[in-house]
């Protein structure tokens, strides 16, 4: 049951309300007509987008619009993305490496969370590099004015033609495995100019464990993903022999939606180890990259790190493991995804049918579900909601909010505490902008939802709703069918 544990509301009669997944302080806030100063407060603790806020006709109001009118206007589902809480999670990773990282440091994107032309402008704008893993995200992330040099390209099985295309492009190669080093070997002895070495990094897998779903682990020995550290010497040996290649940084990222620090810690001076051996092959290695995961609060019971802390741990622990090996600094870099996006972005759906099994459940459905949020059917993730058009009422219903697709499994949140609802109303599930639009589908030829960018009081579109158009538009018919 939802009941306000560990969530600190300014007002108790609205504890067990909509008000309970408010931010602290922004009821305050509101009557002194104040929503800045975002600083102390990491969005990856938070269950709305810090701009969220409750208006005088008991509406929820994000980046400075009514979600009720924002539906109204672009209609449902809608992806409703909050600039500032995603400018503000940028900025926390940047400012916390300057305080606590005496050496180079630089944040990227990984970009695989939601990639789309303007999220891209927005991180870019923030000072933070991009990483693609595909052809698709680096052509997306170039056509919104990325700087190659930031781009850093991931992935357990590019092609020929993704890395040409990501080489010609400038973009920085992570390499993931002997198979993808003998085709980079190939395309540095064809490169025209001859003079300048493909830049690369190397992908190793630490070993570590951590606490997490199992399908997005990747850093213990058993993954799909990177170098076994075991052929650390026959690697550096083999990239060292390479002048077409210059290997200037190491790789590694453990999982998703981790919340303990431990992980982190002890990757931090696995890598410098790592860093040392290099050294020794006389590779040229100015970067470490720690890759991403700090988790996110998806309910009230996740309590993930802040990104302030995160960073703290992991920048002490590159930096302490250099002053014992007496090395000096090296770039340090970090990639997350989902601690950056993810809490930016609801999405209000409209409630349609009411289905009551006595004694069992009631099951509300909204105009959306997996095609749009695949999560809860692929991890059985969960998420929290509530009702924009009734943010002062008392949840006193415990529902299944169902989507709209032709699976039994297609249930966006089976135990949500609500108000009672009516057809009509806006249902926003939370946290909702990793992973959601860029896993989503067109199952059952459901067009994909639209997606707004609202920021004091504006919403403009980053992506246009599809079309049933847009749906046919790669279908052929041969001519025998006509
Ligand atoms: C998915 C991924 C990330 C981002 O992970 P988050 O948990 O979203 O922060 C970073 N690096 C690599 C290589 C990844 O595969």
């Amino acid at each position: 049951m939802v009941s306000g544990q560990g969530v600190e509301t300014q007002n108790l009669a609205y504890q067990n309300s909509g008000h309970q997944f408010l931010r602290d302080g922004a009821a305050v806030e509101l009557a002194n007509g104040s929503v800045n100063g975002f600083d102390s407060v990491s969005p990856n603790q938070q269950l709305l987008p810090l701009t969220a806020q409750v208006n005088s006709e008991g509406h929820l109001e994000i980046g400075g619009c009514d979600v009720v009118d924002l539906v109204q206007q672009f209609g449902s589902p809608l992806y409703i993305l909050d600039e500032d809480t995603l400018r503000a999670a940028c900025r926390q990773y940047r400012q916390a490496f300057e305080r606590y990282y005496p050496g180079a440091a630089q944040v990227l994107y990984a970009s695989k969370a939601w990639s789309c032309l303007a999220v891209c402008a927005i991180v870019a704008r923030e000072g933070l590099g991009v990483d693609v893993v595909s052809g698709g995200e680096i052509f997306t992330t170039l056509e919104a004015g990325v700087d190659p040099q930031g781009i850093y390209f991931h992935g357990n099985n590019k092609s020929r033609d993704e890395l040409q295309f990501a080489i010609e492009s400038g973009c920085k190669i992570v390499v993931d495995n002997w198979h993808e080093l003998k085709l980079l070997v190939g395309l540095a002895g064809e490169k025209r100019d001859g003079v300048h070495p493909i830049s690369i990094l190397i992908r190793l897998t630490p070993g570590i464990e951590c606490h997490t779903h199992e399908y997005i682990r990747t850093g213990h020995l058993d993954s799909k993903f990177g170098f076994d550290p075991n052929q650390l010497d026959d690697v550096f040996t083999s990239v060292s022999q390479q002048p077409g290649l210059a290997c200037i940084g190491l790789h590694a990222h453990i999982g998703s939606q981790i919340f303990e620090l431990q992980p982190h810690n002890d990757l931090g001076s696995v890598m410098v180890q790592w860093l040392c051996k290099a050294t020794q092959y006389g590779l040229p290695i100015k970067e470490l990259n720690i890759g991403g995961g700090l988790g996110i609060r998806y309910t009230e019971s996740d309590d993930p790190p802040s990104i302030d802390e995160w960073v703290r741990v992991v920048a002490e622990s590159v930096r302490v493991a250099c002053e014992e090996q007496q090395i000096p600094l090296p770039k340090l870099l970090c990639e997350p995804g989902r601690s950056l996006i993810g809490p930016a972005c609801v999405t209000a759906y409209t409630i349609g049918s009411r289905k009551v099994v006595p004694d069992i459940r009631t099951y509300l459905t909204v105009d959306g579900g997996m095609s749009d949020n695949p999560r809860p059917i692929t991890y059985q993730s969960l998420y929290r909601a509530v009702v924009a058009n009734r943010m002062n009422a008392p949840m006193t219903e415990l529902v299944a909010i169902a989507g709209k697709h032709c699976e039994s499994g297609d249930i966006l949140i089976k135990e949500a505490s609500l108000p009672i609802t009516e057809p009509g109303d806006i249902l926003v599930v939370m946290a909702t902008g990793a992973y959601n639009y860029s896993m989503s589908s067109n199952y059952n030829r459901v067009p994909r939802p639209a997606a707004v960018l609202v920021k004091e009081g504006d919403a403009n579109i980053i992506l246009q709703r599809e079309t049933y158009q847009d749906l046919v538009r790669q279908d052929r018919l041969p001519e025998r069918l006509k």
